[in-house]
């Protein structure tokens, strides 16, 4: 699926679906293993874009041209080939992949296995961020005469970011999941720059369970195509990634040459209060998670994903990081694909623990700055939509930005207050994606686990160029 040589892979693994027969290349290539080099042009990026950073600074002509007109449309190009990407590969991996399970009763254990971990797991996240926020109360400690510099300063921008409601009113909880849910029209889903994952997800998984009813013989050809659909679109993330360390690169520089290093230290405590909420809960929650759900050593674990974890970091996008995820949860952690189908593409989108982490403690830090004293009711309503909003968040950067808006209009904060943080949202993003994605497959291991599977522990991760 991706790199030749990786595809190789596959060939040798036990994988016996038709999907991975059909995309077994002819021959592997040794080489350096994908991940080291993506890693090499994080470093490289980031090494170099620091240097214009503190030798040129952000503003600086030669720093503006060379993002303008080198690595911001390189790294651009890479991250809407690979979205552009999710739609087909969503579409034929669950259709497939539910049919292929065959048993309605198993597709639905499944997903009431997904649901619930997932409502829990995100709960816990929000209980992380919201604990935090209270006690470290960010809000209280950043300098009044700086926030109201950066207020100015990204004040445009926050007014397009803050348009977004929340539409809540007068429709029951049911209504509402209902109406998230379910699409009318599974074509106006995706036919937007930013499409509707869940409403697709929905669509696919009608479908493939419906083809389980439906006689094989007339079936067949409907799954033959999207067989081969899913496999194409693999193989053209394939080529993409072989691009990703030069991408990753150019994303480096662009976000750490033009970002305005004082920011950091302006907004330290809230910074701070978010990197150690995502912290806790990457390295004490999964952790916990994954020995005791999927029954498997977390230090492994974060090791078999190593490859995961720094394309979810450089792209700031789960969507952008699902083939990979795909890709590496079935490879080196063995689980199979029926299940990594269903749960890393629902996942993707709705299993976003490090965005809810974040729109707790962003929310309530902007509101400790505006002096409004949330009561405990308003937390619990925060606490509850920013686990909506962990379901509803589209997996791109800066997905959750509009939502973080509307959350806050619904408790009485102005919208506008998140230019604040618009300056630094980056780099949270990069560390809350890379949280959303691990939590993803902690799912996937837990599930594949609880529905007998034994995931791989041989020397497999050491050996696969992923
Ligand atoms: N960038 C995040 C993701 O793709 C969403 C967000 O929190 O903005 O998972």
């Amino acid at each position: 699926m991706f790199p030749d040589e990786t595809a190789a892979r596959m060939n040798e693994s036990a994988s016996t679906t038709p999907i991975a027969d059909a995309v077994a290349p002819p021959r592997a290539r040794r080489g350096v293993p994908l991940y080291t080099k993506i890693f090499l042009g994080l470093l490289v990026g980031t090494a170099l874009g620091l240097l214009a950073n503190l030798l040129l600074g952000p503003t600086h002509p030669a720093v503006q041209w060379t993002i303008a007109n080198v690595t911001r449309p390189v790294g651009q190009l890479f991250l809407r080939l690979l979205l552009m990407a999710v739609i087909p590969l969503v579409f034929s991996a669950l259709v497939v992949g539910v049919a292929e399970v065959g048993d309605i009763r198993r597709v639905g254990r499944v997903g009431l296995k997904t649901f619930v971990y997932t409502l829990g797991i995100s709960a816990i996240s929000v209980a992380i961020g919201i604990g935090l926020a209270n006690t470290v109360r960010p809000g209280e400690r950043i300098d009044r005469a700086t926030a109201a510099a950066l207020q100015a300063e990204f004040g445009q921008q926050a007014r397009q970011v803050a348009q977004a409601k929340i539409e809540t009113e007068g429709k029951s909880v049911l209504t509402q999941v209902v109406e998230t849910l379910v699409p009318v029209n599974p074509v106006a889903a995706v036919a937007s720059e930013t499409p509707n994952l869940l409403h697709l997800m929905f669509f696919a998984l009608a479908l493939g369970v419906a083809a389980t009813l439906v006689r094989a013989d007339v079936v067949a050809p409907l799954l033959r195509v999207l067989t081969a659909l899913y496999e194409t679109t693999a193989k053209f993330i394939g080529l993409v990634m072989r691009v990703a360390p030069y991408a990753v690169a150019c994303l480096l520089f662009s976000t750490t040459a033009g970002f305005g290093l004082d920011l950091l230290r302006a907004l330290g405590w809230y910074v701070l209060t978010v990197l150690t909420g995502l912290a806790l809960h990457m390295f004490g929650v999964y952790s916990l998670a994954v020995a005791l759900l999927a029954r498997y050593s977390p230090l492994e674990f974060f090791r078999r994903l190593k490859t995961v974890i720094v394309t979810a970091f450089s792209t700031s996008s789960s969507n952008a990081t699902l083939p990979t995820a795909l890709e590496v949860t079935e490879r080196n952690l063995g689980v199979p694909r029926e299940i990594t189908s269903f749960v890393l593409t629902v996942g993707a989108t709705a299993n976003q623990n490090g965005t809810a982490l974040f729109e707790g403690v962003t929310v309530l830090f902007l509101a400790q700055l505006a002096g409004v004293d949330l009561t405990l009711g308003q937390q619990i309503l925060v606490a509850y939509l920013a686990i909506l909003g962990g379901i509803g968040t589209a997996g791109i950067p800066s997905g959750s930005l509009p939502f973080v808006a509307a959350v806050l209009a619904s408790v009485g904060v102005n919208p506008a207050l998140i230019a604040i943080i618009l300056g630094i949202d980056r780099i949270l993003d990069m560390c809350r994606t890379t949280l959303n994605v691990v939590g993803d497959v902690t799912a996937a291991a837990y599930v594949a686990r609880s529905e007998g599977y034994a995931l791989r522990r041989g020397p497999e991760a050491s050996d696969a160029l992923l």
